[in-house]
């Protein structure tokens, strides 16, 4: 077609530049910066001659914005030079000159996240009428160089602006510089270290020698003084007489060293751990980065395989990242890394800004080999990555709730594509996506279906509480047999833990009289009943009123409070062994940092023969005593409107099974239910993942539901009903319009609502769904907001795109 042109056509465009020709005052080096709030950009800046040297890509810019020039802090993500190598920089005098240098270029989505942020044509660019950065923030890049094209990556899957992905990348704690105490580290001064012990001492000068003797690193001054129980002034003492050294750090006070005694060997692998191990090493020799499923039944001795693939990854002079649920990153899995590594940081929700910090900046500089963490360790800044590995896959706490919404598994699953490293995914109850990508070859599948030394995986008794004959004598919260089993397993001196994954004490607060069952003010939700503060709590936003005695809406005397929660289970525990020690895990009991841990740690030490608590006991953890696993009421969350009920179900009553059983006094499990053939049950209580797998797959095939197809959640509130509504039908027509047409290929996408969520109101807000199913390799994401992108919704309306939704409510 070009051919048949004539010449003089380029005539009609005099405007357009030619790309080959640039002129010296539209050259000059050019960069592109985003920002974390409206307008997010991007947006072109020019780079003064004096400043070029500082800019890198992923620092933070001072850059004039808007007509007043008000200057904002802006992310570096593109620098180029427009124009030939030879041609001119821009003098300064040139830019001023020119009145059109109070623009700059860019898109002109205010609040739209680009279809993709990296994408940049700089010779598309006209350096004259661009403004000049002010100043450089940051002497060294905050994102580094390998973690942009990620940020990009998220920023079009999870349609979040370039500029908020970025901070949530890099912490808050790392951005503002937050600063990290000096701490001392003491040692024995290598001259006295085989003297001191015929040296004269006081009683805790010893203490302190005693303790010190047992490492071969310098120990921090808090371990000393917490673990020999002297006073600071026998360090100082010491170290004034020369018998010890000091070495001063600025690192966290949290950091604990390890003794060279209590430093561990790895294990002598199984010749099914060994093949596993094997496979994983030779994707980190060929830099295979197709994600690895190791499937192994809790006990299998799949941690035993991390650590040691791991072990090969740091003696490459390579890093490693392990992510884990923020519920098992206990002392013992923390404890479990520490003795196999010496420089591992360790990163969960609790750590200060300064603690964050300091292991970024650790991580950074390449002085830490193993980083173990929750969700966002994914973002960890290493520089020479070799292996990342999520154990429990399928935990629901990979999935970040707010923007971005992303899932780690999936951002691991592109960050490992991008740096060319494996990606390992552990479960014993591998999600349903996981095993489906196993299953077709997507992901290499392993397979450890044995406990390590031949352990048999514990029996499953099923309790139909259907049945009257199961209800126990005097009340039907424990069934006759779980409370048989009990007083066996107290006898034998084993350890109980029982599974309610309902808080508070009556779950339903209803007058016989009319039928009212109370709600929250703000939310469509019925309170619970907390016996201890006698309060009716919503549990999604923590309204409370004084239990009422009579109903609200009849005022008839003698509201019933009905349904089981954690404290009535207590109670009734405590009712029936009255004489036997009690500890209840959940998140009321657990509201202090450390609870969790200190829990832990008393049932550890046989503190407490009862373990009740909610999910957070039933991942991960790993107590030879306890005999006797009891799953008070199976169908909890079964009936939930979510395509993955089932599946969470399934999960929980397997991970919680696998809690027994683990030494060798053997172990059972009684499942409670009121569905006992329920397939999620039936494959629970058989230890059977691969007969629910197929099941589930074959139910969500016929559907057409994630796996076969994505899904993304639409969420519109407003304080008004009305708008909520009329704005939920207006996103919905608007993404169905965009969505193809073609009879061919139109079966494959489905639009689900417009409806209310099942949550239909949320503090004080009234909340709509759509859920848009679309085939698999489809590019969700960026299709809705190509089709939403000009709608002007009202401004009381707020909405949200989940893509990859695995919150349905
Ligand atoms: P998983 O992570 O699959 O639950 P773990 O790696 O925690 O399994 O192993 C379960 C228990 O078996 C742990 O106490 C671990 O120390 C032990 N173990 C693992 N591998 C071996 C092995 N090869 N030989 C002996 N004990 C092992
Ligand atoms: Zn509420």
């Amino acid at each position: 077609m070009s051919d048949s042109q004539p010449p003089e056509q380029s005539s009609l465009f005099p405007t357009d530049p030619d790309p080959w020709v640039i002129d010296a005052e539209e050259a000059g080096w050019v960069c592109r910066v985003v920002f974390a709030e409206p307008p997010f950009g991007p947006y072109d800046y020019r780079v003064p001659d004096d400043l070029l040297a500082q800019v890198k890509l992923g620092c933070r810019l001072a850059v004039p914005l808007g007509r007043g020039g008000r200057q904002m802090m802006a992310w570096c993500v593109g620098l180029a030079h427009r124009g030939a190598a030879t041609s001119a920089p821009v003098s300064d005098a040139t830019a001023a000159d020119s009145p059109a240098a109070a623009q700059s270029v860019g898109s002109t989505s205010a609040t739209g996240p680009l279809p993709d942020p990296l994408a940049w044509n700089v010779n598309a660019v006209d350096v004259a009428r661009l403004r000049p950065i002010a100043s450089v923030i940051d002497a060294n890049a905050l994102l580094s160089a390998d973690l942009l094209p990620l940020a990009g990556w998220l920023s079009q899957y999870y349609l979040t602006p370039l500029g908020s992905v970025i901070e949530t990348i890099v912490p808050a704690g790392v951005r503002a510089g937050a600063g990290t105490r000096p701490i001392s580290y003491y040692a024995i001064a290598s001259a006295y270290q085989d003297q001191w012990s015929d040296m004269r001492l006081s009683a805790q000068q010893r203490q302190v020698l005693t303790y010190l003797a047992r490492f071969d690193v310098p120990v921090p001054a808090h371990q000393i003084l917490r673990q020999s129980e002297v006073g600071a002034s026998s360090l100082t003492t010491l170290h004034k007489r020369g018998l010890l050294t000091v070495d001063v750090r600025r690192m966290h006070a949290q950091e604990f060293v390890i003794a060279a005694e209590d430093r561990e060997q790895p294990l002598a692998l199984s010749p099914q751990q060994a093949h596993c191990l094997q496979q994983v090493l030779a994707a980190v020799a060929t830099g295979n980065s197709q994600p690895i499923l190791l499937h192994g039944v809790t006990g299998s001795g799949k941690t035993e395989v991390y650590l040691q693939a791991i072990q090969d990854v740091v003696a490459r002079g390579r890093q490693a990242i392990v992510l884990v649920p923020e519920i098992s990153l206990t002392p013992q899995t923390r404890q479990r890394f520490r003795r196999r590594f010496q420089r591992i940081a360790v990163l969960h929700s609790q750590l200060t800004d300064p603690q964050r910090h300091w292991y970024w900046q650790q991580i950074a500089q390449g002085k830490v080999d193993v980083v173990i963490g929750t969700r966002s360790a994914i973002f960890a800044p290493t520089a020479r990555l070799g292996l990342v590995i999520i154990d429990e896959e399928h935990d629901g706490s990979f999935k970040q709730d707010k923007a971005p919404r992303y899932h780690a598994r999936d951002v691991a699953a592109q960050r490992c594509r991008l740096a060319g490293v494996p990606l390992v995914l552990g479960s014993a109850t591998p999600a349903i996506e996981t095993y489906q990508a196993a299953r077709t070859g997507q992901h290499t599948y392993l397979h450890l279906p044995d406990r390590v030394e031949a352990r048999p995986l514990p029996a499953v008794t099923v309790i139909d509480m259907r049945v009257a004959d199961s209800r126990g004598p005097g009340g039907r919260v424990l069934s006759r047999q779980l409370q048989q089993a009990m007083q066996m397993a107290l006898r034998d001196d084993g350890q109980i833990i029982l599974l309610l994954n309902r808080r508070g004490y009556s779950t339903c607060i209803q007058c016989p009289g009319c039928g009212e069952v109370l709600k929250c003010r703000d939310c469509d939700i019925a309170l619970t009943h907390h016996r201890d503060l006698d309060l009716a709590i919503c549990h999604f936003c923590d309204y409370q009123i004084p239990a009422p005695n009579h109903c609200p809406a009849c005022h008839q005397d003698g509201i019933k409070f009905s349904g089981l929660g954690t404290q009535k289970l207590e109670a009734e525990v405590r009712r029936l062994f009255p004489t036997e020690s009690l500890l209840r895990m959940d998140t009321d009991t657990m509201r202090k940092p450390g609870a969790h841990e200190a829990a832990l740690q008393a049932f550890r030490e046989g503190e407490a023969k009862i373990l009740v608590g909610t999910q957070m006991i039933a991942k991960g953890l790993d107590f030879p005593n306890v005999t006797l696993v009891g799953v008070v009421n199976a169908d909890t969350g079964l009936h939930m409107p979510d395509f993955r009920a089932r599946e969470r179900v399934f999960g929980l009553v397997t991970q919680v099974a696998g809690r027994t059983g683990r030494g060798p006094k053997g172990g059972r499990v009684i499942v409670q239910t009121l569905n006992p053939d329920d397939p999620a049950i039936v494959a629970a209580a058989t230890h059977d993942y691969l007969r629910f797998a197929e099941e589930e797959l074959r139910l969500r095939e016929r559907v057409g539901y994630p796996p076969f197809r994505r899904m993304a959640r639409v969420v519109v509130r407003s304080s008004s009903e009305n708008l909520a509504r009329e704005a939920t039908d207006t996103l919905a027509l608007a993404i169905q319009a965009r969505f193809p047409t073609d009879p061919a290929t139109a079966e494959s996408f489905l639009l689900l609502g417009p409806a209310p969520a099942p949550v239909s109101k949320l503090r004080g807000y009234f909340r709509f769904h759509v859920l848009v199913i679309a085939p698999p390799e489809f590019p969700l994401g960026q299709e809705i907001h190509t089709a939403t992108e000009s709608l002007n919704l009202p401004e009381q309306v707020q909405w949200i795109v989940d893509v990859d939704a695995m919150d349905m409510m």
